[in-house]
């Protein structure tokens, strides 16, 4: 009998993946936002919400930022419901692209206050059904990184702390801090991170995004904290501190199909020049490729693995070391851990088996990831 055969595209849809770096609302379809809208007699025309979403951005001519995106889609979630929804079509999304297991961030503090249903408690349950719902009926594992809006006061992300404190779930993990970084690094919120911590909450944050100051992933690391990081890339501008987190083993989350640098280079020729997950890579860096805003920067999980090898030159050793990398810097419990090594790398091998060609990548932009 022959063989079955996989195309390169096939195989970066069906390995499995983790994929720890997920904003939840970044992953509302636009038929969900205008249906949203609708339900809540809120004005926007279809021309306007695909302003916030990249695949439509030459049609509109525009592209509104993903924080504009998160911040609208809060203020039209107003049932627990709507939660519900999004939770199990970010799902769908995801399970159809081989992922198996996301850590999603959501913002409690953007919950809009004038409807009494909506508060942390009502919304944390209603994820938590969604979470039930989708295990059972697709096997995917979806776990809750409540996260502090940087935007917002000290004082705000205490509160998001107590009620995580006050309404304690198995299924929230830890913190994480996300929105714009540029006057709010880290430690303006060392507060509400040392509760959490005492409370054994697990700690990551976006530090060095935007191509700020690899000062904002040192405090992260060394006054906060902080075990993971998200985004990070400055880190390689400080060749001491980047050895020393690679001996530690310190997990940046990367996002291969968005970063501030993309608007500095739009080529993709560049990014294998110069875009720094090629040298947190290259630093033995131990990185995770995850996809950030799904459908809001129009990308996939696949997608973000098959840019690290066309337009980044990692050869597909390399994304069996970082699909294994982002097993281990989870926060599932060990016991899965070591069930998923076993299991995803036995599909990875298999499914890499029946591949009719392996990616071709020229000798000067390979890159052999093997940490
Ligand atoms: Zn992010």
């Amino acid at each position: 009998m022959q063989q079955e055969s996989l195309t390169l595209s096939d195989f970066y849809h069906q390995f499995p993946k983790a994929d720890l770096h997920y904003h939840l609302l970044g992953g509302v379809r636009l038929n969900t936002m205008l249906a949203l809208a609708d339900k809540y007699n809120v004005e926007l025309s279809e021309i306007d919400a695909k302003c916030y979403y990249r695949a439509h951005q030459e049609e509109t001519g525009k592209m509104k930022g993903g924080i504009e995106a998160l911040t609208l889609l809060y203020s039209l979630m107003r049932a627990p419901e709507d939660y519900f929804q999004v939770l199990v079509e970010v799902a769908e999304d995801a399970h159809a692209c081989g992922v198996k297991y996301i850590e999603t961030f959501w913002n409690p503090s953007d919950l809009p206050s004038e409807y009494a249903n909506m508060n942390y408690q009502t919304v944390t349950d209603a994820l938590a059904e969604a979470i039930e719902h989708v295990e059972h009926t697709m096997g995917l594992v979806i776990r809750l990184i409540p996260s502090i809006n940087r935007e917002k006061s000290p004082e705000a992300a205490i509160d998001m702390v107590n009620d995580m404190i006050a309404y304690p779930h198995p299924y929230i993990l830890g913190i994480g801090i996300d929105y714009k970084e540029h006057n709010a690094s880290v430690e303006k919120f060392w507060k509400a991170y040392r509760l959490a911590e005492q409370h054994h909450y697990r700690l990551t944050a976006h530090c060095s995004e935007f191509g700020l100051h690899w000062r904002n992933v040192e405090t992260g690391i060394e006054l906060i904290n902080i075990e993971r990081i998200d985004h990070g890339y400055t880190i390689i501008d400080n060749p001491e501190l980047t050895e020393k987190y690679a001996q530690k083993g310190v997990p940046f989350t990367v996002i291969p199909s968005n970063t501030y640098y993309f608007k500095q280079w739009p080529e993709h020729k560049d990014w294998c020049q110069k875009h720094p997950i090629r040298a947190m890579a290259k630093a033995g860096l131990n990185i995770i490729p995850c996809t950030d805003d799904w459908h809001i920067h129009n990308t996939t999980s696949a997608n973000c693995y098959r840019v690290m090898v066309e337009d980044f030159g990692f050869d597909l050793d390399s994304l069996r070391v970082m699909m294994l990398n982002s097993i281990d810097a989870s926060w599932i419990t060990e016991q899965q851990k070591q069930q998923w090594r076993i299991s995803w790398s036995e599909m990875f091998d298999s499914l890499r088996a029946k591949l009719t060609t392996e990616p071709v990548i020229p000798q000067e932009h390979l890159i052999q990831y093997r940490r």
